[in-house]
């Protein structure tokens, strides 16, 4: 610490004081982003690799800042979780991903299932499944077309409570997804005791698949252990057509990544669907 007379001492270098300012400026616009209508949904397809046509999305949030363009979620979801604002800005996503579901299928489009991720703050929360009964009641969408995507560190944090919520959301007919297995805790005893429907294998096991024999193995394993605990498994991050075979000969039921689509906006979603269905 440096003294800066008069008692005052100054903590840190002005490097963090500029991204201290930054954060403090960022977090001054995430609290009115959402009155402003700053957020976009992207959806990414979920391919089945039989078949190769979409058999469902996950709903990926942007921030369209006035003057930082698009803002990742990797930038700004961890600052929603710490001042709560994820609270609002996560049922406002699942509210438009569940309106945006609806009016594809009332538009024609064959019904599929949109995942929403959830956050640990949002997992938490004391009146989720009253949320989440809500927004299916207000939006109309059948509870089987929508799926909730879990990280496993989240589901172990408190592994009772979690039990209980999964079962209250399983009540309501909604699907259970734990989002980047594999990178949490080694424990995997939990796997009999959560009900929950799919695996979704992370990206980092899948990006090395097809030079790293260590990698390539921890996805074949991962591949059987789902299906002997009748677990749907999805890859996430496939970006060529080599993890897309290596995929395909271990049985993995569904990839989503790069070599399909991107994460894209309604109407380019809408082609893809338009496309998948046709051919
Ligand atoms: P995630 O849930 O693991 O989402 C997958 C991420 O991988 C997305 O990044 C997606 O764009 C990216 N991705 C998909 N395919 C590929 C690929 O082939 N190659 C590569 N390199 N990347 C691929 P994104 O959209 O930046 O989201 C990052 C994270 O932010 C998500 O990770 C999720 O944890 C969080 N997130 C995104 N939207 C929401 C949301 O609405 N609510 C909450 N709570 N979290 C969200
Ligand atoms: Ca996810
Ligand atoms: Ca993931
Ligand atoms: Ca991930």
């Amino acid at each position: 610490a440096r003294e800066l007379g008069g008692g005052h001492y100054q903590f840190y270098t002005p490097e963090m004081n500029s991204k201290a300012f930054e954060r403090l400026a960022l977090e001054t616009d995430l609290r009115k982003a959402l009155d402003r209508q700053e957020f976009v949904l992207y959806y990414q397809p979920k391919v089945d690799m039989q078949t190769g046509q979409i058999v469902g999305m996950e709903t990926l949030i942007r921030w369209e800042h006035p003057d930082l363009g698009t803002v990742s979620p990797a930038e700004f979801i961890s600052l929603a979780e710490e001042t709560g604002l994820i609270i609002p800005i996560g049922e406002w996503v699942l509210h438009t991903a569940c309106k945006q579901n609806k009016a594809w299928q009332q538009a024609g489009f064959s019904p599929l299932r949109v995942a929403v991720n959830l956050s640990a703050r949002q997992f938490r929360q004391t009146d989720l499944v009253a949320t989440v009964a809500r927004v299916l009641h207000e939006t109309g969408l059948d509870p089987e077309y929508l799926e909730l995507e879990i990280t496993e560190s989240i589901a172990l944090e408190n592994a009772d409570r979690t039990i209980a919520t999964l079962n209250e959301l399983r009540t309501l007919g909604v699907r259970i997804s734990i989002d980047d297995f594999g990178t949490g805790y080694s424990s995997l005893s939990y796997l009999k005791k959560f009900p929950i429907d799919t695996l979704k294998i992370d990206r980092s096991f899948v990006r090395e698949i097809d030079t790293n024999l260590s990698d390539a193995a921890i996805v074949t394993a991962i591949i059987t252990l789902a299906h002997s605990l009748n677990l749907k498994v999805v890859a996430e991050g496939v970006e060529t057509p080599v993890q897309q075979a290596f995929l395909l000969k271990q049985k993995c039921d569904e990839m989503q990544g790069y070599l399909f689509s991107r994460p894209v906006p309604v109407s380019s979603f809408e082609r893809l669907m338009a496309a998948s269905t046709k051919g």
